[in-house]
């Protein structure tokens, strides 16, 4: 006789349940030929399911040698007898073991995905199978929908999906009733006679003896092996060897084959998906937002800050910013000015004085900002005219009572349409003439409500408030000078002109430096949010995750027998990880554009500025969590015994 396709020798299993060591299998040898029929019986606890596993390579032998087609079990690793599960045994349950969300062509077809079949093939082949085994119109029914002797068939069908060599049945008329398992035994027959060598596991001698060879254990150990027919043996089929390693071109489509599973599962547990989900909906939803609003702020302020004016020192009376005395203080004056705009550095030299007064136009009457102010405060400032024209250093110098105002003051004290050039105006008691309009200006932050006027220093000086001291001095710095060194010299040459430093300068750089750091500092503080708002939903996903591996423990060890390799189960588990993440981004996303949308209708006082480069960052951050998250529950799917994994039910 040739090398026997199946080869026990002297195979112990030994279980550790605490201190206590179990011997389910006390050395076991034998031998089973290519085309047998062998039933194996025994008592229940004998050890029928250990040496069913064992045989079938979910398990391993503690000790002792189990050669298949020659080839030494213990040699081969994890993808090898992955390999020897998918292509040369087919197993058949006594509870069928089929996923309840795959429908019966689904149940057969899994051996030959990890077999990495094309689809339209295996579906041929899955549909000839079932109908073969007499369920061709039952193939779109899920498990749910079958009776127990119908599961079993398509069990079976599984289990012959990518051609099963060795049948491995244990206890598979268990749960049937005598007529379903008659015909289970019956159709397991044909298989043998067509050459497939079937070995049946039973505690029923009535099942027993319908195999040519019955094999008795008894406490884990062979007590008869006997021959019931001679010559019962069929001619025995061409072994074949372990499927060839994956091309690239198959890992692309074992890819698909993963999303597509992991889309099935999803939607067979969406309560489970969405409350994955969740945690990454808001964790998106609210880092989208919180940027969108930032930026928005951001470039608020920014507007404000352009409208500072560029290179410019403010010279004021008094210490501080602030000083309580500063009104008493009344050596800035014109005079000041005057020397400071012939000064090298100085591009353009402008006093302030202001006062608060009623401005009136007919019947209409108003609180504003009366600004004197020299010809070049314009500029330095960076007013936009939208109207009319500015007063130059000729009407300075006349004292002239001609006006600026601002659009704000045009709104308020003009009809819509109506042309304010030209037209005069009653600013306290003074009558002014409008000769122009600037842009509101955007200078104190909020307070763009208020009205300005500007008029030439010297008229608002003489007319109004009837005294020589200044409000400010603003300086525009020229270009070829540094900030800091002209703000030494202003320094220095009023300290000189006062005999003490009676003024602070406010340099604008200052501000801007100011402003621009908060801003990084909030920009700071709102991708702390982000990144911690990120973890959390991504600890949700492991969470949940972790909980559904340990959920869908005999969902694995099925696959595992079927010949998944641990690979596969990794690899589904990420990409199911990776895909709700994605969609939890994506409905994030769209909760935040809802968000922003609901917030710039409520209120006028947010910018809500969303850059497409935030979103972007938010889709590649939910997968990353995806792949981060996720490996953890799928490394431990991955890792999960076979055996344990299917008697954990
Ligand atoms: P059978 O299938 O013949 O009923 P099993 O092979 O399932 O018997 O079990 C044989 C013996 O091994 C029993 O005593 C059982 O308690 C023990 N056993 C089986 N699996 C385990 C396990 N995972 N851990 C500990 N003991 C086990
Ligand atoms: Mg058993």
């Amino acid at each position: 006789m040739n090398t026997p396709l199946i080869s026990l020798s002297g195979i112990r299993r030994a279980y550790r349940t605490g201190d206590e060591e179990i011997e389910a299998l006390k050395g076991v040898t034998l031998d089973i030929a290519e085309g047998e029929m062998v039933a194996i019986i025994g008592s229940s606890g004998s050890g029928k399911s250990t040496l069913m596993n064992i045989l079938g390579c979910l398990d391993q032998a503690t000790s002792g040698e189990y050669r298949i087609a020659g080839r030494a079990a213990s040699s081969l690793d994890g993808d090898e007898l992955a390999a020897l599960r998918r292509e040369h045994f087919g197993f058949i349950f006594q509870r069928y073991h089929l996923l309840p969300e795959l429908n019966a062509i689904g149940n057969v077809e899994i051996p030959a995905i990890y077999a990495g079949i094309a689809a339209s093939s295996r579906r041929t082949r899955a549909a000839a199978l079932l109908a073969r085994l007499g369920m061709a119109d039952r193939t779109g029914h899920r498990p749910g929908q079958l009776s127990g002797g119908q599961q079993q068939r398509v069990s079976i069908a599984r289990a012959l999906m990518n051609g099963a060599n060795v049948i491995l049945a244990d206890e598979p008329t268990g749960a049937l009733d005598s007529r379903s398992g008659d015909d289970v035994l019956e159709i397991l027959e044909e298989l043998n006679a067509e050459g497939h060598t079937v070995i049946i596991v039973t505690h029923d001698p009535k099942v027993a003896s319908r195999a040519a060879r019955i094999i008795e254990i008894a406490d884990g150990e062979i007590t008869a092996d006997t021959l019931t027919r001679e010559g019962g043996r069929a001619a025995g089929r061409e072994t074949q060897g372990p499927h060839q390693k994956r091309s690239p071109f198959r890992f692309g489509a074992a890819l698909g084959e993963a999303f597509q599973m992991a889309l099935v599962s999803m939607w067979a547990h969406k309560l489970r998906s969405f409350l994955t989900m969740l945690g990454i909906i808001i964790g998106i939803a609210s880092v989208v937002s919180v940027v969108a609003i930032g930026q928005g702020a951001q470039s608020k302020v920014l507007e404000n800050i352009s409208s500072l004016g560029t290179n410019t020192l403010e010279i004021f009376a008094g210490k501080t910013f602030g000083d309580v005395r500063a009104g008493k203080i009344t050596t800035l004056v014109v005079n000041d000015a005057v020397a400071l705009s012939q000064q090298p550095y100085a591009a353009a030299v402008t006093p302030t004085v202001s006062r608060a007064a009623t401005v009136r136009y007919g019947s209409v009457e108003s609180n504003a900002l009366v600004n004197g102010v020299g010809a070049a405060y314009f500029t330095a400032k960076a007013l936009e005219l939208e109207q009319g024209s500015l007063f130059n250093e000729a009407d300075v110098r006349t004292r002239s009572q001609d006006a600026v105002i601002d659009a704000n003051t045009r709104d308020t004290l003009f009809a819509a349409g109506e042309d304010p050039i030209g037209k005069v105006i009653l600013a306290g008691n003074v009558p002014v003439r409008v000769i122009g309009v600037v842009k509101t200006s955007q200078t104190g932050f909020g307070s763009s409500g208020n009205l300005s006027l500007y008029m030439p220093y010297t008229a608002v000086q003489t007319r109004a408030l009837g005294k020589t001291t200044l409000r400010s001095v603003i300086l525009r710095v020229d270009d070829g000078y540094d900030m800091r060194d002209a703000e030494n010299a202003v320094t220095a040459l009023l300290t000189q002109r006062h005999g003490t430093q009676d003024f602070y300068i406010l340099n604008t750089d200052d501000i801007r430096e100011t402003i621009t750091s908060t801003a990084m500092t909030l920009a700071l503080l709102i991708t702390a949010i982000a990144v911690i708002s990120l973890v959390v939903g991504g600890i949700g996903v492991m969470n949940i995750m972790l909980v559904s591996v340990s959920e869908r423990v005999s969902e694995i060890g099925v696959r595992m027998a079927v010949g998944a390799r641990r690979s596969d189960i990794l690899l589904q588990f990420l990409i199911e990880a990776i895909i709700v993440c994605l969609i939890g981004g994506c409905l994030g996303i769209a909760a935040a554009l809802g968000f922003g949308s609901l917030l710039t209708a409520l209120s006028s006082g947010f910018t809500v500025l969303y850059s497409p480069g935030s979103i972007v960052a938010a889709v590649i951050c939910s997968t990353l969590i995806g792949v981060t998250f996720g490996y953890l529950p799928a490394r431990s799917a991955s890792k999960l015994d076979p055996v344990a994994a299917l008697s954990g039910e």
